[in-house]
């Protein structure tokens, strides 16, 4: 569990008052709400300003854009506590797009976006994936053409979180289409609201994490101001993807720790209550193993995910120790909750058991975020 004390502002006592209030906040309010969002497959619309209110948006945003003013190790709190929780929410787009907006917007882009993210007023997603490009991103066929004041961008995206609240995207396109040059690709911000030829369009049903959006959308010429390019520049897309993609990426991977470690905790619990045999189902030896190396397992996790949080603090964090991270947690994590719904029997399998969610949640941190067999070719690049 992070306790990094290093910023100025902020002590690991301040930390610990942080985490014990979402803690509370999630207990309280958001756990016993997760069958109906997952019935929905959203959460609810207020659940993002109720988010703002107690600081879950945004809590290592500037102040002066409205966010939290911590560091990373305040998102990780979000991250690690909305996991225990077993809660499926968008936060980290939210905060990726707001560190986008940090890292390349202008001034007046973030004044007008970054206040309302942090409240929980404006919903963000991320748009990269399409139908048929995934993994391969200079594959996108998605285009923004500019003209006179404006770009009309035309095209569709897939697997979109946050997409049914979404008020402002940051879309990946091509303005060079027809190119597979990394400098085809460019970010443009799109404002949602009273937008001619945007559409959402299905939500998907998933087998996890179905309390959160995930969503299609399309662009049929859509025209947005020429100054939502993000930076300015045109091409400078793939760039600035790889420079954030690391943030994204030690998040699920801080996600994924957190719930390993909630999976050997809820399942020991499970373990010692449980008897078959007339003993309780933790003196079984093969149940003390199992659980010694899911333990394991997760402790060993811990410690790399708060070392690469310590670095990203520092700004010393580097995209294969990024990439190690997502694969490693990621693969620890959904072993881990395999295992343990496994020691739970068919109760595991169950709705009404927490590990069956967490067990179909984890599957696709593997997926998301650059799949796991990219981690590896970017762990690989610098061997
Ligand atoms: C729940 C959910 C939420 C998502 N949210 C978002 C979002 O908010 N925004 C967004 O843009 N996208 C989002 N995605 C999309 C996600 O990032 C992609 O699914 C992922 O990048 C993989 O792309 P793909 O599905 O097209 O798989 P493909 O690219 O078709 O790849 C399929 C598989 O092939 C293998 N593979 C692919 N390339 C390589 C390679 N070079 N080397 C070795 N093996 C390889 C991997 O095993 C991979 O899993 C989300 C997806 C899901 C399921």
């Amino acid at each position: 569990m992070i306790e990094i004390s290093e910023e100025p502002t902020e002590s690991a006592e301040a930390l610990q008052l942080f985490r014990d209030s979402v803690r509370a906040f999630l207990r309280d309010e958001w756990v016993p709400q997760q069958s109906r969002w997952r019935a929905q497959h959203r959460p609810d619309a207020d659940a993002w300003t109720r988010a703002g209110a107690v600081g879950l948006l945004l809590p290592d945003v500037p102040e002066i854009f409205g966010g939290g003013g911590g560091t990373f190790a305040h998102e990780a709190v979000v991250l690690e506590e909305l996991a225990r929780a077993g809660v499926a929410f968008g936060n980290t787009v939210q905060s990726v797009v707001a560190h986008y907006l940090l890292a390349y917007g202008t001034d007046e882009q973030k004044r007008a976006w970054l206040p309302r993210m942090a409240r929980g007023d404006l919903v963000a997603a991320m748009a990269m994936t399409e139908p048929d490009a995934g993994s391969d991103l200079q594959g996108i066929s998605t285009s923004a053409r500019r003209d006179g004041d404006a770009y009309v961008i035309h095209g569709s995206k897939t697997f979109v979180t946050n997409g049914w609240h979404a008020g402002l995207i940051c879309v990946v396109v091509k303005t060079t289409p027809g190119s597979r040059a990394p400098r085809s690709l460019s970010l443009i911000m799109v404002e949602t609201e009273r937008l001619a030829g945007y559409r959402v369009g299905r939500t998907l049903a998933k087998i996890g994490r179905q309390g959160q959006d995930t969503c299609e959308l399309s662009f049929d010429d859509v025209r947005v101001p020429a100054a939502n390019l993000l930076g300015g520049t045109e091409g400078a897309g793939f760039a600035q993807l790889m420079e954030q993609l690391p943030y994204e990426r030690l998040s699920v991977a801080v996600s994924a720790a957190a719930s390993a470690e909630e999976a050997v905790a809820s399942t020991i619990q499970y373990t010692k209550e449980r008897s078959a045999f007339g003993k309780p189902l933790f003196e079984l030896q093969n149940t003390r193993f199992v659980l010694a190396q899911c333990h394991s397992d997760a402790q060993v996790g811990r410690a790399f995910v708060d070392r690469c949080v310590q670095r990203f603090v520092e700004g010393r964090l580097d995209p294969m120790e990024a990439a190690m991270a997502k694969y490693w947690l990621t693969d620890c994590e959904h072993r881990v909750a395999d295992a343990c719904l496994q020691l739970h029997g068919g109760y595991g399998y169950m709705d009404e058991y927490p590990i069956a969610h967490r067990w179909a949640d984890s599957r696709v941190q593997r997926i998301y975020s650059g799949a796991n067999e990219l981690m590896k070719e970017i762990i690989a690049w610098s061997l």
